[in-house]
């Protein structure tokens, strides 16, 4: 597969993604097409060499403590699947309980399904008896992106 080079905003070169993705941005509007094959379409655009995103990343998040978390983000992360069963996720669960000083993180939350959520309650997955199947941790801006 062609790999599309990924400028940010400010032109600085970030990453290659695949066509695939490329065209995924296109068409959710997070970038353009800032270089392109002559006289080669795929769909509506122009076949990208190199897109342009739209608005300007920050780049310390790929050093730094990555994105800000979000629920939105943790489903993406997890591919909306439950982090204990595999089902369809509509919740998001905290592996240290909120109640017990477990605060909104990457590594402390975990795409949930109701069920598995109300089952582990107000304990540790490990008092719960219930196993992650996933290490939960900090996802690139990349991966975010990819959902
Ligand atoms: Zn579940």
């Amino acid at each position: 597969m062609t790999a599309v080079l990924v400028l940010n905003a400010d032109l600085g070169p970030l990453h290659r993604v695949t066509l695939r993705h490329a065209v995924r941005m296109l068409l959710r509007e997070v970038a353009v097409v800032h270089e392109s094959e002559p006289d080669r379409l795929i769909g509506v655009y122009p076949m990208p060499k190199v897109v342009r995103l739209v608005s300007y990343v920050v780049t310390r998040w790929r050093f730094g403590n990555g994105p800000a978390w979000s629920r939105a983000g943790v489903h993406a992360r997890d591919g909306r699947r439950c982090g204990y069963c595999g089902k369809d996720a509509t919740t998001i669960d905290h592996i240290l309980p909120r109640s017990r000083g477990g605060r909104n993180t990457w590594k402390n939350t975990v795409a949930a399904c109701t069920v598995c959520n109300q089952r582990k309650g107000d304990r540790t997955p490990a008092e719960a008896g219930m196993v992650l199947r996933i290490q939960p941790s900090v996802p690139t801006w990349h991966a975010l992106a990819q959902r």
